[in-house]
């Protein structure tokens, strides 16, 4: 038996969502585009989910575009905002936090865009934001929750930087691992546009939203059919964009019962490792972390060879950071937060999700302390 403790990476498909897609793959179709009765239909279950998401993530459901990522809706936020006012003369300058996804980081990178920093928790510098920013900047962006450590941030103080020094900026935050655990309806409140994932919180993969809020001008990344009002073209998705938002409706329902109950077992977690291994340290201790994710450093316990052990034991977990060769990077968001390249080679993530129990708490610090022990005695790093 499997303990997965990468829900970060991705959740479970929750049960609504298999049901609310089942007709879609199955008897009912149709292209939410066309003109008649079978099209019509498609048409009001995607409307219908717009109306769910917009509820959940407080906003009109006219500024809810339908995406088919989280990266993808970062991608048009960043790129889409800039086009936007460069096009129209307006300030198209961008920057972003230093601990962004690389679906925000490499965006803003791309348009030639500033980097502000974070301090040792992981939350923003606002004295360096204020510094980076000016009249010349059009969009700002800040994760609401940070994917490698949880860190939550204050979107309000940001705004009110923004408000003092780049009065014409907006602000865009990627709301995509808040949105299992936190009310991003109220969290995201100063923001013009949020990005969610589907698969982050018991929806499908490939489906995704932005918010963008009245008034707010993007232009659109894909051009073609002129879907979502000329926001996004491309045949809607229509079984993912349904199990997405009935994923979301779900989520909403018990979110603070399931977050209350996940973070004790996160404490449960983070509390035995350090009672069992000694040296733990806990990334962003002392800031304001996600019930769901905790990031810990093992002294002397790479965390590439750990993972191998966990794997093998039957714990799925992940580094902070990995990239598409397969060769563990130090990770940015650590970087970031200060930590040393050889102490930040000993992080691991373990996400925790709403169906995580106290019996997988237990056999993961097992099988964590095993392992580590191990590969103390083997091949210390960096003690
Ligand atoms: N933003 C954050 C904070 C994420 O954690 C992820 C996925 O891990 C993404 C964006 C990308 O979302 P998707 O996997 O839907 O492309």
């Amino acid at each position: 038996m499997t303990v997965y403790l990468d829900h970060a990476a991705g959740s479970p498909l929750r049960v609504e969502a298999l049901e609310a897609m089942r007709p879609w793959l199955t008897t009912s179709f149709g292209n939410p585009s066309g003109g008649h009765a079978v099209a019509r239909r498609a048409r009001r279950a995607v409307d219908e989910a717009r109306d769910a998401v917009a509820e959940v993530l407080g906003c009109d459901p006219g500024e809810v575009v339908f995406t088919g990522s989280g990266t993808e809706a970062d991608n048009l936020a960043i790129f889409g905002v800039v086009a936007a006012a460069a096009g129209g003369g307006r300030p198209a300058g961008v920057a972003c936090s230093a601990i962004e996804h690389p679906a925000v980081l490499e965006s803003v990178e791309a348009v030639g865009g500033d980097v502000f920093a974070v301090d040792e928790r992981g939350a923003i510098d606002l004295g360096d934001l204020a510094k980076v920013i000016g009249p010349a900047t059009g969009l700002v962006s800040v994760m609401l929750a940070n994917n490698e450590v949880g860190t939550i941030q204050d979107l309000s103080s940001v705004a009110a930087v923004m408000a003092d020094v780049a009065p014409a900026a907006v602000l865009h935050t990627d709301a995509v691992q808040a949105a299992p655990w936190l009310d991003v309806a109220t969290l995201a409140r100063p923001a013009q546009l949020v990005s969610v994932s589907g698969h982050k919180f018991g929806g499908p993969q490939g489906v995704g939203a932005l918010v963008i809020r009245r008034g707010v001008t993007v232009r659109p990344l894909l051009r073609g059919g002129g879907q979502e009002r000329e926001r996004r073209s491309g045949t809607h998705n229509v079984a993912g964009i349904v199990g997405m938002a009935a994923a979301l409706t779900a989520t909403s329902a018990e979110r603070e019962v399931t977050a209350a109950r996940v973070a004790r077992l996160r404490q449960r977690l983070v509390a035995n490792l350090g009672q069992r291994l000694d040296g733990v340290i806990e990334s962003g201790a002392g800031g304001e972390l996600l019930p769901g994710i905790a990031n810990v450093r093992i002294p002397g316990v790479e965390s590439e060879s750990l993972l191998v052990l966990l794997d093998d034991a039957g714990v799925a977990a992940s580094a902070g950071s990995s990239c598409a060769s397969g060769a563990m990077a130090p990770s940015h968001v650590l970087a970031a937060m200060g930590v040393g390249r050889t102490d930040a080679r000993t992080a691991i993530r373990l996400s925790l999700g709403r169906d995580t129990t106290e019996a997988d708490v237990d056999v993961a610090v097992a099988a964590i302390v095993a392992a580590g022990q191990r590969l103390r005695q083997a091949e210390p790093v960096g003690v």
